[in-house]
Parts: C-alpha cells; structure tokens; sequence
C-alpha cells in the first residue's frame, strides 16, 4: 500500500548515489577509509574521544556489555519501552535485564525513581534510552549510577546532535551507542556506532568487532603489516566502506535535517494542542532534539480503539507506527516480566505520526485534521 503522507522518507539524494560509486571506484569496499572518516566525523560531532563504526547498533550494545564487564548473572537496569535489542544486548552475555517504568505519559523516558528502586546488590550497569531523541535526565541517572557505582550506557540511537544541558547525548554516560538503520535520523541501510571517552573500552571494542585481530586486511593490504595475532574471542561487526560513504554524506546533512525538523515538530505542536484526548509527550522539552519520530499517546483508551485509530489514519492516506509493543510482554521475556503500568498503557496507547524533514506546514495539517475529526467520532 502506497501512503499519501508515509511514516518517514529518507533523505537522500544525488550526493549519496555519487560517494557511493566513488567507492567503488576505489576498489576498496570493506572496512577502510571510509569508516575512519565516519569515525573521526562522527566523534568530533558528538564531542567524544573515540568512535567504532560497527554493522549495527545491536553490534554495539552487545560489545559495549562485553567491554564494560558486564557478565553472566550481573543485573542491569533497562526499559521494557524500548526497542527489544536494547535488552537483547543484556541477554547476549547472560546477563539479567531488570525493567524499570517509564515516567508517564507526558514524560516517556525511564524514570530515574524505579531504576533506583531496583537496584541489588547484582546490579552493574543501567542502559537508558533517549526516547524519539529527548534526553533521560542524565544528572539522576549519573548521580545513581556515582551513588552505587554502576556503568552507564546510552543507547542514544534516536538522538543524534540531540543536547542535553550543553552535552550530545551519547558523550554523557561510558559508551554511547547509535543505529544507522534506514529508518534512524543518520541512514546507511544498516550500520552502527559506539562512542566514548575511555581509551580502554574504545581498544577493546575496535579489536572485538574485527575478530580479536590485531591487524585488519586494510592495514595488510596497504603494507603497513604482514601477519596477525588473534588475541581475544572477536565477532564479525565491521561496518563497510560503501555503507560509510552513505553516513559521512548523511552526517554532513544532518545539522540540516535536524533544523527542518524541528520546524516540523513546531508545526505539529502548534496543531495538536487543540485536541484534548490525546497528550504529546516532551512538551515541555527546551533541548535541541533531533525529533526521530513524533510520538502521541491517546486519553481514556486502550488497545482496541487505538488501532481503530490507526486504521482510519491508514485509510485516509496517511502511514503510523507504534513505538514500542513492551519489551516484558514479548513471549521470549515471559521469564523476566512483571507489571509496569505506565508501561503498558503507553504501549497499548501510543500512536507514531508521520515526521521527517521533507513534510510541509500542508502536510502536518492535514494529518491532525483528520486525527482530529477521526478522534471526534469514536
Ligand atoms: C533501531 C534501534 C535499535 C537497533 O539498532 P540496529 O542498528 O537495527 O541494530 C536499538 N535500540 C533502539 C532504541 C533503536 O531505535
């Protein structure tokens, strides 16, 4: 089916199809000068010391696990309102994810009074979630974490360049983690990142994503080494060069897309606030945000009106998501599930408009104007 207004549409053009066909002109496709650059451009815009292109985000929560230490019956502290790799990456070194509840509806973040609350002496590590790109608030989550001595990893793929109190979020906890999946605000079709500030953590990682080799074939084919020592239990998560040609065209765009974004948002802002069954999440966010998606939450509702909801707005043209079904109600998560009832009504409740920078003032308004006169009848 074919969408009047789709959920997202990427933002490429000529630029992308061009750095494309110059690497493969290159003849040198895998990991290479490509990454590197993606590498150096992406840790200077976020304002770490150190970044690994990686094949995935997921590549990169389950190293950042391995290279924080993070080990088989350790505890870290999740969100169930999440995408499921976030606690997949737990589950990966037998490690046990313990799901704290959001704040509510107006505030989707995990809310830092149930991670405290949930804290034993088990506990190592707690992985927050910048929700559509809004920052958790940090300064609760660090001090917890400086309180119990507990790691702190971001999972920060929604928000590239968003801001937390002058800081990128990613730059704020040890190890930031981001996606370039197709549908995320940097696109490369997959591909990930990890970044940091600590040496040790960037070394280890920069050697598991490549086998626990000590010399990558770049290197080799260059001249620059002959042989190589496996000196860990490595993985396959390099990033490519053709898809890091993609990034580094994304990652010059993105300040760019960011900013019409915004716009978009306001426009959204502006038309939503005169419907009252519904709440829009982060009004009250004054950050720089990169607006990933644009999450609403219907009032009074549940399950079944919500997708009626959502198969009206399909019908007249216009594409929705759900971010996200809860982790803890997923069959394979039975095991680690009890209730979280802000959670679960977001879960049930939310609907994803449509955002990207492409969208028109026009466009916006047609989409509320018809959640609206859809909302009036049920
Ligand atoms: C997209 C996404 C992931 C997974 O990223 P991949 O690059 O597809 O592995 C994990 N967590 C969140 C919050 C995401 O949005």
């Amino acid at each position: 089916m074919s969408f009047k207004i789709p959920l997202f549409d990427l933002n490429f053009d000529e630029r992308e199809i061009e750095a494309v066909i110059k690497t493969i002109n290159s003849k040198w496709v895998s990991m290479g000068p490509q990454c590197l650059k993606l590498e150096q451009k992406f840790s200077a815009m976020i304002g770490t010391q150190y970044s690994v292109s990686l094949s995935s985000n997921t590549a990169a929560l389950h190293l950042a696990m391995i290279a924080l230490g993070i080990q088989k019956g350790d505890e870290v502290i999740v969100p169930s309102y999440t995408f499921v790799a976030s606690a997949n990456s737990i589950r990966y070194v037998n490690a046990i994810p313990v799901f704290a509840d959001i704040s509510g509806v107006h505030d989707l973040s995990v809310d830092p009074i149930e991670i405290e609350k949930n804290i034993t002496s088990k506990t190592k590590a707690i992985l927050v979630v910048h929700f559509a790109g809004f920052p958790v608030d940090m300064n609760a989550i660090m001090s917890i974490a400086n309180k119990y001595k507990l790691k702190v990893i971001e999972d920060a793929c929604h928000g590239p360049l968003s801001e937390y109190k002058g800081k990128k979020l990613g730059s704020i906890g040890d190890v930031g983690c981001f996606s370039f999946f197709s549908n995320k605000n940097i696109s490369t079709g997959e591909g990930g990142i990890l970044t940091t500030n600590n040496e040790d953590i960037y070394q280890k990682v920069k050697l598991l994503r490549s086998h626990g080799m000590t010399t990558m074939s770049y290197q080799r084919a260059s001249g620059h080494a002959t042989a190589y020592d496996v000196v860990d239990l490595g993985y396959n998560y390099r990033l490519d060069d053709i898809r890091a040609s993609i990034g580094n065209v994304q990652l010059d765009k993105l300040p760019g897309d960011l900013n019409k974004r915004s716009q978009v948002r306001r426009w959204y802002d502006k038309e939503l606030k005169s419907i009252d069954s519904i709440t829009v999440p982060f009004a009250d966010n004054n950050e720089f945000v990169s607006n990933y998606i644009l999450p609403i939450v219907l009032n009074d509702s549940d399950i079944k009106k919500r997708e009626y909801v959502r198969t009206r707005l399909h019908e007249e043209g216009i594409q929705t998501s759900v971010h996200y079904p809860a982790i803890h109600q997923f069959s394979v998560y039975k095991e680690f599930s009890y209730p979280l009832p802000n959670t679960e009504y977001v879960a049930d409740n939310e609907i994803t408009l449509p955002m990207y920078s492409g969208l028109s003032e026009l466009d916006v308004k047609y989409v509320v104007d018809t959640l609206r006169s859809i909302l009036e009848d049920v």
